[in-house]
């Protein structure tokens, strides 16, 4: 755990970001980063379906979180989602939730390695991120949206 820590570190650091950086900060990394275009789609998720997923198109990376949830599990999913993106895993299929699996299999560990690799970083990721208080991750997840599906909500 100690040395996926750092690896988390590395690739903050890779994308010229501090050790905290806010979503919004490691949104624009991103984008400047790999040239392409994140959007971070918000939608309605059905009990047992697929808490999130990312897609990867020619320009642009798709990250679906849940809609009715708490601020800080949608800030868990868009961080395990955007672990698959930094760590270049290919899109195969969606992504579960990982306290579905332990419910529905009882076991955390995925037959998929990228999908432990994904949760293992992404849950690290959600750690190193700066929450600023008062402003949940919604809010600063929906200005992006609007500012990148030009209208108005
Ligand atoms: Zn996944």
């Amino acid at each position: 755990m100690r040395s996926q820590r750092r690896r988390v570190r590395a690739l903050l650091k890779e994308l010229g970001l501090p050790p905290h950086p806010t979503l919004a900060e490691l949104h624009a990394a991103y984008e400047a980063r790999t040239r392409r275009t994140l959007r971070l789609i918000e939608r309605d998720v059905a009990p047992g379906e697929p808490t999130g997923t990312y897609e990867q198109y020619l320009t642009q990376d798709r990250i679906y979180y849940p809609e009715h949830t708490s601020p800080a599990h949608q800030l868990l999913v868009i961080c395990h989602e955007l672990a698959h993106l930094l760590l270049g895993h290919i899109p195969r299929h969606h992504a579960i939730d990982p306290a579905v699996v332990r419910r529905v299999l009882g076991r955390s560990h995925y037959d998929d390695p990228t999908e432990h690799e994904a949760e293992t970083i992404g849950t690290l990721l959600y750690q190193q991120l700066n929450l600023a208080p008062d402003v949940g991750p919604a809010a600063r997840i929906a200005p992006s949206l609007v500012h990148r599906e030009g209208r108005h909500v």
